[in-house]
């Protein structure tokens, strides 16, 4: 295989989930683009890191300080939903269901792989809550993150770390699978989850 082809694939191989093989095939796919839309995309990986990428206050994307869902005057910005990923937040907004902003962890307690609770956006969820409540005392965070054994955890330091901010803390009904998770969940169990979060 020609070297541009080789240098392709090994990009798309470094991605989560894509191997080798995977990475042959985006590689062929893209032969069938046209032009133009290479263009745009080679441009947008190009700008990927220009100006801001993460929400300052929900570390959601975002193309200014704030992500269009915290800058929203529509949204109930004193129910918080903490979940582990961007593509978390994305699966709950296609619902329709939330009308309440969230909070980006960067995933979940897991010492094994180093994903201890300093890396993850805990000690700014704290920060953002305790500036909440001198607004309000009506203040809900919701635990979303997964129904497995990381997102257990994580949901369970939470209640300990927010404890003391007396916010009423709940968390996704049992409506999910255990061992199952927030991004992949359908969207009729994920709306019942959240409807009937505890
Ligand atoms: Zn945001």
């Amino acid at each position: 295989m020609s070297n541009k082809f080789q240098k392709l694939i090994e990009h798309f191989s470094k991605l989560p989930g894509i191997g080798p093989r995977q990475a042959t095939r985006l590689v062929l796919a893209m032969l069938e683009w046209p032009v133009a839309d290479l263009e745009e995309f080679s441009a947008m990986i190009a700008g990927i890191k220009n100006g801001p990428t993460f929400c300052k206050e929900c570390f959601n994307f975002a193309e200014a300080e704030k992500c269009a869902i915290c800058a929203s005057i529509k949204r109930d910005q004193t129910r918080i939903a903490v979940v582990e990923k961007v593509t978390d937040l994305e699966s709950m907004e296609k619902t329709g269901a939330f009308n309440g902003v969230y909070h980006v962890l960067g995933g979940a307690i897991n010492p094994a792989n180093g994903s201890l609770p300093e890396k993850l956006k805990i000690a700014e969820l704290v920060g953002r809550i305790k500036k909440l409540k001198k607004l309000t005392p009506d203040v809900e965070v919701i635990l979303a993150t997964n129904p497995n054994t990381h997102g257990e955890t994580t949901a369970l330091y939470l209640e300990e770390e927010l404890r003391p901010l007396k916010v009423k803390i709940t968390r996704l009904a049992r409506g999910l699978a255990s061992g199952s998770s927030v991004e992949y969940a359908d969207e009729i169990t994920l709306v019942n989850a959240l409807k009937h979060r505890r």
